[in-house]
């Protein structure tokens, strides 16, 4: 068994070179699942499948970009990074710049972090400051920081993060020998959106890529035999800046990873949309809840609220795609581990019964 993150993996596709050391935890590879639970329940012909980002090192998708983030920072010369973050760019941060020996500061919105989130970036020992704002306000001081001190910025406004956040694309691909036709994701700042589809058109247009030289072996160029998904984001309605068409002052959801009311990529989250003839839309917390707890129920993954965006999204646009009628190959990205944010999961379910230490009683209560 050999063990390899996404720069030993995909270092032909990234910004790295031999020299380029490199600080994983063997992020990445993380399972693309088929939701034959989910199929059932909207009840059509088409394939879908969940590609579930909770499974890396730290519980979220953030550590591809990071794992680039820290290891250029590292190469370039850094002594200390810092990040604005709703919880898991922190949590990322944190255990990368741990395993570099870099300095770590987050800065925090205070009040809206879920409880795993934080516990994570103080225990990698990281400088948590729980700003008396919101994301939007952390993320503007973090900048106004970086432009006078040498902190190295790790937000998703660091390019090298969407270089490594791109490579989930090119693990379904290599997966599914295709992309497919829709790719439903939430969207918060932004930065994941546009590092799909990067990762998209890079990957079906490299000469390099693995699915292309099997497909295209004996024909020796490019041919679009691989389509491009169509980009499908979903905002939670009480924070949808990009589906409003201006920024949203005090963003409100429940979905506290997607609680970003100014987006950093919202400009590239756009062209993601058009050019891949996608959409950006809304869903209430309501139907992120709904899809929270399907997801749990159905399949037996569990992810943070922010994450079942996606698959909300893909309940709203179940008839309208005809996915009912149609044979479509379907992907939702479930951004991050459902134990990020306990207190939610215990508000969400009902609470275990407390009983004595009497069989009958028990039995009772178990339904036997
Ligand atoms: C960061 C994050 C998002 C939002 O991703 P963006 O790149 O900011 O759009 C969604 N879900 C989870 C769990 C996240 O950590």
């Amino acid at each position: 068994m050999i063990y390899k993150g996404i720069i030993e993996r995909y270092g032909k596709y990234l910004p790295v070179t031999g020299k380029t050391p490199v600080i994983t935890l063997y992020e990445g590879n993380t399972p693309l699942l088929r939701a034959k639970n989910i199929e059932k329940f909207l009840g059509g012909n088409s394939e879908i499948y969940l590609k579930f980002e909770g499974a890396n090192p730290t519980g979220s998708f953030k550590d591809r970009g990071m794992t680039m983030a820290i290891s250029k920072a590292v190469e370039d010369g850094s002594k200390a990074v810092i990040c604005a973050s709703t919880g898991n760019t922190a949590a990322s941060a944190a255990a990368y710049s741990a395993r570099a020996g870099l300095k770590c500061s987050v800065i925090i919105p205070d009040g809206s972090i879920a409880l795993g989130k934080l516990s994570q970036a103080m225990m990698h020992g990281a400088k948590v400051i729980a700003l008396r704002g919101n994301f939007d306000d952390a993320l503007k001081i973090v900048l106004e920081i970086t432009e006078k001190y040498p902190l190295t910025l790790v937000n998703s406004l660091n390019p090298y993060r969407i270089e490594g956040q791109k490579t989930a694309a090119f693990e379904i691909i290599d997966f599914l020998g295709r992309a497919p036709d829709y790719h439903f994701i939430p969207v918060g700042n932004a930065g994941n959106i546009t590092a799909y589809w990067k990762g998209y058109k890079e990957y079906v247009r490299s000469p390099k890529s693995e699915v292309r030289s099997q497909k295209n072996k004996d024909i020796g160029h490019w041919t679009l035999d691989i389509g491009l998904p169509k980009m499908m984001g979903f905002q939670a309605s009480g924070s949808a800046p990009i589906v409003r068409g201006k920024p949203v002052k005090n963003p409100k959801t429940l979905a506290t990873a997607i609680k970003i009311g100014n987006p950093a990529s919202w400009k590239k989250a756009e062209q993601a949309r058009d050019e891949s003839k996608g959409i950006i839309d809304t869903v209430t917390d309501g139907e992120i809840i709904k899809a929270y707890k399907l997801l749990a129920s159905l399949e037996g993954i569990f992810v943070e609220p922010a994450s079942a965006a996606s698959v909300a999204g893909l309940i709203k646009y179940n008839s309208k795609l005809k996915i009912k009628n149609e044979k479509l190959v379907i992907v939702c990205t479930l951004t991050g581990h459902g134990l990020k944010d306990p207190d939610r999961a215990i508000k969400s379910a009902t609470q275990p019964k407390v009983i004595d230490q009497n069989m009958k009683k028990i039995l009772k209560a178990i339904g036997l």
